[in-house]
């Protein structure tokens, strides 16, 4: 699964350009969607569960992210969203199971809207 060039336009546009971590203002180009809840858990790309980031996978603040997972879980997004960069957990069937009580709730929100909007 990757993330839909919709959706990535759509958060760098409400993030105004600005990388999650650094707070520095790249070109679209070098931003890249980084997931909360990675998809190696089941953390879908979805705006619930993603901010953006400066550089990719390996490179940047999003790269700082995926070999730092650890230290990004103590890390607020600068973004305003206040949500930590990282939680450790997994996201099975639209359910969380981790330790970060407020993340639960983010995810049975983002399910109950879902089901309301008749999604799946
Ligand atoms: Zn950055
Ligand atoms: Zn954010």
């Amino acid at each position: 699964m990757s993330c839909t060039p919709e959706l990535r336009a759509e958060l760098i546009a409400e993030a105004k350009n600005l990388c999650g971590r650094c707070r520095r203002r790249f070109r679209e180009r070098w931003l890249s969607v980084s997931r909360i809840v990675p998809g190696s858990a089941g953390g879908p790309y979805t705006a619930w569960n993603s901010h953006i980031a400066c550089g990719d996978g390996t490179r940047g603040c999003h790269g700082w992210i995926e070999a730092n997972p650890a230290a990004a879980e103590r890390e607020v997004c600068q973004c305003g969203c206040g949500r930590p960069l990282r939680v450790a957990g997994e996201i099975r069937r639209g359910v969380f199971y981790g330790a970060d009580d407020a993340y639960r709730g983010v995810v049975a929100q983002a399910l109950a809207e879902a089901l309301d909007a008749g999604g799946n």
